[in-house]
């Protein structure tokens, strides 16, 4: 089965689904949004290694940035914020105008810690880029500007079938227009759209409750 685009889903909407259900429903179904200093110092960094300068050689290793991506049969698309093309012979792609083969490398940046919402992302990335350049990957990077460190992510097939799962659950919420409801955690501390979701009212009683408190304290 192949999507049409006007369905695909945002591939950098699974970091939101995994922070929280609602939060990526309140976005990517109510198209609602709000920045806080997470997201700006977020978008902040990833402009900065979406350089203007899109395509580079360093010795053996052909980059990329902000390179789109996009799956027909999972119904995805987005941004790499990079894509290395990293010379192997035996065992990677061509490139027109290139001499050589190369294998594919996606590198995704990131603020803060390793989370398993950006391996998730990492990882459906890596399933476009496959999809698109009918290649396998075995694994990608993630950045951590904070530390200027990057790690060797495998790509696993436990982190493709959780890949698979989410969007399952995405899509369902997406064809029925289901906000989930407030399920309040940590997270809304963190969350920039907090005085959106107004999570202290999805605690409240409803008011079929309240009559029944009340009614019950009459009696
Ligand atoms: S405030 Fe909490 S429940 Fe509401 S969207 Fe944010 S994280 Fe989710």
């Amino acid at each position: 089965m192949e999507y049409p685009e006007e369905d695909y889903l945002m591939i950098s909407g699974i970091q939101h689904f995994e922070f929280c259900r609602r939060q990526w429903a309140l976005i990517h179904i109510e198209q609602q949004w709000a920045d806080n200093y997470l997201t700006v110092s977020g978008e902040l960094m990833h402009e900065r290694a979406h350089d203007k300068d899109l395509t580079e050689k360093r010795g053996n290793t052909v980059i990329t940035r902000a390179m789109r991506v996009f799956s027909k049969t999972l119904g995805i698309s987005g941004e790499c914020d990079v894509v290395e093309f990293v010379r192997n012979d035996k065992c990677g792609i061509s490139i027109f105008g290139r001499e050589g083969r190369y294998r594919v490398v996606p590198v995704e940046y990131k603020n803060g810690e390793l989370k398993q919402a950006d391996l998730l992302q990492l990882a459906a990335q890596a399933m476009c880029l496959e999809e698109m350049l009918c290649c396998e990957i075995p694994y990608g990077f993630m950045y951590y500007a904070k530390t200027r460190h990057r790690e060797k992510i495998e790509l696993t097939t436990a982190l493709r079938e959780q890949v698979l799962k989410d969007l399952l659950e995405m899509r369902k919420y997406y064809n029925d227009k289901y906000t989930p409801k407030v399920k309040k955690s940590k997270s809304c501390n963190a969350c920039s759209l907090k005085d959106v979701c107004l999570p202290k009212l999805g605690t409240t009683p409803s008011a079929r409750k309240y009559i029944d408190y009340m009614l019950s304290e009459e009696s």
